[in-house]
């Protein structure tokens, strides 16, 4: 581990992806500063899944204690059709993957998440220095008047220099404009309906009970519609997310509450278990309008880069935002551990040139699920349905060996946790 480097960096946002890139580069002995605006850090209540790409980097930063005791293991990703809910493909998990990825698809409360890596950036008992943390500062304007030390200015006039500044700061990145990138976000006419449903009801149900019969990621396949849901906390609560096309309130208002009714109402007509899932939310459920990003690969400014969301924000078809988020941070970090403070700049290029392809496919793919997911009942259906049954890839057309196995790193701490061997 390089521990020598000691130039400093400023990340704007706490979220997945800032908090790995801030404990990453912290790991390479690296000084680091969190600027968020929210005034407490935090996650949405909702779920979230890392794929055998995205464990890997947490594990190797040390989490796999912390992980294993918040998260719920899958033991497949079910395909399921939306009419009776019989099964198109699926591909096995749990055990298989950790042995053929050396790394867990695993399942998780986000907050539980979120804080496992924001506790692990401020340890102070943790290698290299801590990360200083700073909420309530809303990033609103960068001074590059000496390049070499971007400084972030929060509203209140707070002036944090530094000699690189990440922006982590999601698919709306203020920092993103404010380089002067392009404008690449794009509305996909898609809403996400989000929301946890009680476990304890869903096992008192007849109906639902086959949930906890063997825990799966499942997604239904339906005419113009699909649905996602997996137990999380040990089956405490079934995350829920019901991608369907976007109501104009929706649109106009980017994110709102619904009563769980709408929920309910968007899957009619679909096999009995569906609505009797839904029925089971009890509070409002939460939508917000889907947008992502144009794969675009101007990441990089001088001394400030993108990063996560704010360059490569993405449909959630694939389940892979975050986890591409946390590739970034990986190999980010591996950067700019390697060179003195003269090579930040070069640095920086390589961080993109390892990334922005790799991330652009999988945005692709994201988007190419939008209808591979959905296609109406027909011959195409019917060819996409004849391919699932005999493959365990179950995507349009990225397989997951190539997804699963990531953006080639050069350390990526694979001998850690060898699950090959010991487990
Ligand atoms: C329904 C749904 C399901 C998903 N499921 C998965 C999944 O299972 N697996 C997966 O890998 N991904 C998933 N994703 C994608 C994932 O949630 C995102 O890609 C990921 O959270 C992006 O992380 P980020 O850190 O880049 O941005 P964000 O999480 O948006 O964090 C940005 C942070 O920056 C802060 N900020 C913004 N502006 C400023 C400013 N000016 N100054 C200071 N701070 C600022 C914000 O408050 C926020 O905390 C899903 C997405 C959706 C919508």
């Amino acid at each position: 581990m390089a521990l020598s480097q000691s130039f400093e960096i400023t990340v704007v946002g706490g979220g997945l992806g800032g908090l790995t890139a801030a404990l990453s580069l912290r790991h390479q002995g690296l000084r680091v500063t969190v600027l968020e605006q929210a005034a407490e850090l935090g996650e949405v209540g909702a779920g979230i899944q890392t794929a055998p790409n995205a464990s890997r980097i947490l594990m190797g930063l040390g989490l796999r204690r912390r992980l294993e005791a918040i998260r719920t293991e899958p033991q497949d990703q079910v395909r399921r059709r939306w009419q009776d809910g019989s099964i198109i493909g699926l591909t096995p998990l749990g055990q298989h993957v950790k042995e053929t990825f050396n790394a867990p698809y695993w399942h998780y409360h986000r907050a539980d998440l979120h804080q496992i890596i924001l506790d692990a950036c401020s340890d102070p008992e943790g290698p290299g220095p801590a990360v200083r943390i700073r909420t309530g500062s809303r990033v609103t304007a960068i001074d590059r008047s000496d390049p070499q030390r971007p400084v972030a200015v929060t509203e209140d006039g707070t002036r944090y220099a530094g000699d690189v500044l990440i922006g982590a700061d999601g698919v709306r990145s203020q920092v993103r404009d404010l380089i002067g990138a392009e404008d690449t976000l794009v509305f996909s006419g898609d809403m996400a309906f989000r929301t946890l449903i009680p476990g304890d009801l869903l096992r008192a149900d007849p109906a639902t009970r086959f949930l906890f019969d063997r825990f799966q990621s499942t997604i239904w396949y339906g005419p113009g519609r699909h649905l996602v849901h997996y137990l999380i906390r040990g089956g405490e609560s079934l995350n829920v997310v019901g991608c369907v096309p976007c109501t104009d309130e929706v649109a106009e208002q980017w994110s709102t509450t619904a009563p769980a009714q709408q929920l309910v109402d968007a899957y009619e007509g679909w096999d009995d278990r569906v609505p009797a899932m839904l029925s089971k939310a009890k509070a409002d459920v939460t939508c917000f309008a889907l947008y992502y990003r144009r794969p675009d690969p101007v990441w990089v400014d001088g001394r400030v880069a993108l990063l996560g969301d704010a360059c490569h924000a993405m449909l959630p078809y694939q389940a892979q935002g975050a986890s591409q988020a946390m590739e970034d941070a990986a190999v980010l970090a591996e950067e700019l551990a390697g060179v003195t403070v003269t090579g930040v700049e070069d640095a920086l290029q390589r961080y993109v040139r390892r990334r922005a392809k790799h991330a652009g496919m999988v945005q692709q793919a994201s988007l190419r699920n939008k209808t591979f997911y959905r296609h109406p009942d027909g011959p195409e259906q019917q060819a996409r349905d004849a391919a699932l049954a005999t493959s365990f890839d179950g995507e349009s057309d990225v397989s997951y060996d190539w997804l699963w196995s990531g953006s080639p790193l050069d350390s990526a701490g694979q001998e850690q946790f060898a699950y090959r061997h010991h487990r």
